[in-house]
């Protein structure tokens, strides 16, 4: 069994869901589990819908409901005759469903109701998906992930409990057979839906991949595969065609968006290879995360993290910064939720850059002030290359003025402003 995985991008109108069929057409015979995320930026839709909800805002909720109705109803209409009542009723009942949630006294916290709201995203793509393959003769049963995926009541970054998960899931697929199923989703011992943090689709791939020991894991972009830099922020990128677990969950830690190093850990333990590849080209290798050599060609990869904060401390009688202070400093990090990107000593300072939350670092700066002297940059960019050399340096070196400079064996890491 293979996983493939198509997300928001692959399926945002129905040119490419009809190019999703003609990609699986280059696997006859294949038994493939196809895991889905929701349709272009609905997410981003839901989560505003989510917004109106709490903020008891009626005509936006009303109007959010629409387009949304639109906006599926017009790829519904594009890819199937409308004597086909099957998909138009699945599409119909979701969305009367919606519409009832969206009426009702809301279900519990923000986060629940995040939960029971954002999961309608997956729901429809699959629906349509799934029909659309079978109306193609790519036979495929759809399969609801609210029942295979269970989770604890950590509603919006929920953790799969594996045993029961997989106790369901092997209960559930049957050799010989090709499955469509939603992304990201999952539900709670009383069946609340619950949702696995944003990208979560991935990780759902590696979930189902891991259980099922599948030969490999597919996620399908619309780029060639993993390459040394974001091609939006980087000119004159390659592709790397070989990238170990270990590289990638380096990569990933360091703010390359392609792949979660979530995704990551449970293909690592069963040696299953992950593959990232283009949609565009099914017939190029793409990548392939697999244990192995860091990286081939050993290039260097360049990230770029923006919207950070330099936030320096010092003491205030200039005594040296010891591990006490230290850990009281991550402590007050913690206790945000915010994590540190890189910090730097001196005698009687430490920096350090981290995500500029605006609400949360605010409040930080505030908290760490009670203790010590704090200064602080906003809106600099942290730029890490791994498998650095002097050129490569240089690159990011000159991208503006440079605030902090860290170099260690494998990674040279720079704040400019
Ligand atoms: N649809 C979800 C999101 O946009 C999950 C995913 O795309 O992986 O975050
Ligand atoms: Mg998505």
């Amino acid at each position: 069994m293979k996983i493939f995985k198509f997300g928001g991008a692959s399926i945002k109108d129905a040119a490419s869901v009809k190019r999703v069929a003609s990609v699986l057409n280059h696997f006859p015979g294949e038994e493939i589990l196809i895991v889905v995320s929701a349709m272009g930026k609905t997410t981003n839709a839901l989560e505003k819908l989510v917004q109106s909800l709490i903020t008891k805002n009626k005509d936006l909720v009303r109007s959010q409901i629409k387009e949304l109705r639109e906006a599926h109803f017009r790829i519904v209409d594009e890819l199937f005759s409308p004597d086909e009542h099957r998909v138009h009723n699945d599409v119909e009942i979701l969305f009367t469903q919606l519409e009832i949630i969206s009426q009702s006294p809301l279900p519990g916290q923000y986060n629940q109701v995040y939960d029971q709201i954002v999961s309608f995203g997956e729901l429809l793509s699959t629906k349509i998906v799934s029909s659309y393959l079978n109306s193609t003769d790519y036979q495929n049963k759809w399969l609801d992930a609210r029942r295979l995926i269970r989770t604890d009541q950590n509603y919006r970054f929920a953790r799969v409990d594996w045993p029961f998960t997989t106790r369901l899931v092997k209960d559930t697929i049957q050799a010989g057979n090709r499955y469509v199923i939603q992304g990201f989703i999952g539900s709670d011992d009383d069946f609340n839906p619950t949702t696995l943090g944003r990208e979560g689709s991935d990780y759902t791939a590696s979930v189902l991949g891991y259980i099922l020991e599948a030969q490999e894991v597919v996620i399908w972009k619309d780029v060639p595969g993993v390459l040394n830099g974001d091609p939006k922020v980087f000119t004159q990128t390659e592709l790397l065609w070989e990238i170990s677990y270990r590289e990638a969950i380096e990569l990933a830690y360091y703010g390359a968006s392609v792949i979660h190093p979530k995704t990551i850990q449970p293909l690592r333990e069963k040696k299953i290879p992950l593959r990232v590849k283009s949609f565009l080209n099914p017939a190029e290798e793409g990548s392939i995360i697999k244990e192995g050599a860091d990286l081939n060609p050993k290039i260097p990869c360049f990230i770029r993290k923006d919207e950070q904060t330099l936030v320096t401390i010092s003491t205030r009688d200039l005594a040296f910064i010891v591990e006490d202070h230290l850990s009281k400093v991550y402590k007050i990090f913690h206790q945000y939720g915010v994590r540190v990107n890189l910090s730097q000593n001196t005698a009687v300072s430490t920096s350090f850059c981290i995500n500029n939350d605006p609400v949360i670092v605010p409040r930080l700066i505030e908290a760490l002030q009670q203790e010590f002297d704090t200064t602080y940059n906003e809106g600099v960019q942290l730029y890490s290359v791994r498998h650095y050399n002097a050129q490569a340096k240089k690159r990011v070196q000159e991208a503006g003025e440079v605030l902090l400079e860290q170099v260690s064996r494998e990674t040279y890491q720079v704040v400019v402003r």
